[in-house]
């Protein structure tokens, strides 16, 4: 069985096909199906709402089972900010230096104790029969002082799992507890139930 996977992020599509792949389902990109997602509005106030937004346009369009996710984080002292507008803090154009640069100044003299934080990504899929399946997953951190080290994306140089950053974990450690993989695993889990 063929899903969609509604994301240009090569990242993100790579992470679902190793979840996918052992469940004899294979995943394609918009891209790849032929159809552009670029006029999808991400309008909702929730992670949730805006994966659920990306898989329904994604299944209205090429009428095959889809998958998509929407992730951020989410700052205590700053009211849960960047939030669901993570991918797009500091502007459309900013770079994940600049977004970065942006969120430790806005947390300047915020003490260590004050500096949690969590990252979330929320997986909506829908199935060849229009049923939904939803879940998410959450990591408990804080904020660095400073950006360590120089693997993943985004804000992994200033996000700290413990004590080390995002960026310090390999791909393996990162995914084994990161809020994608858990999200992931989750819907591993329902996808096995339903399609056995
Ligand atoms: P989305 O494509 O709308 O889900 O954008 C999510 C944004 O949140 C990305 O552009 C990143 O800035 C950030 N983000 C999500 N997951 C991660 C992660 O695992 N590490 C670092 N940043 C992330």
């Amino acid at each position: 069985m063929k899903f969609i996977i509604a994301t240009n992020n090569q990242k993100k599509l790579k992470e679902l096909e190793r979840i996918l792949n052992p469940l004899g389902i294979s995943a394609v990109s918009a891209r790849e199906a032929g159809v552009s997602l670029d006029d999808v509005e991400e309008t909702g106030t929730t992670f949730a709402e805006n994966a659920c937004i990306k898989a329904e346009a994604a299944f209205k369009k090429t009428g095959m089972p889809s998958v998509a996710d929407d992730s951020g984080l989410c700052v205590d002292a700053l009211d849960g900010r960047p939030g669901v507008f993570s991918a797009r803090y500091g502007g459309e154009n900013a770079t994940d230096e600049e977004k970065n640069t942006k969120l430790l100044s806005e947390m300047k003299g915020v003490s260590k104790e004050k500096r949690t934080a969590r990252f979330t990504c929320a997986v909506c899929c829908i199935l060849p029969d229009g049923r939904k399946i939803e879940v998410e997953g959450n990591c408990e951190g804080s904020i660095a002082l400073r950006p360590s080290g120089n693997g993943g994306f985004g804000y992994d140089p200033i996000f700290l799992y413990g004590d080390k950053s995002y960026a310090l974990l390999s791909d393996a450690e990162k995914d084994s507890i990161s809020h994608r993989g858990q999200a992931l695993r989750k819907l591993k889990a329902e996808l096995e139930k339903i399609l056995k």
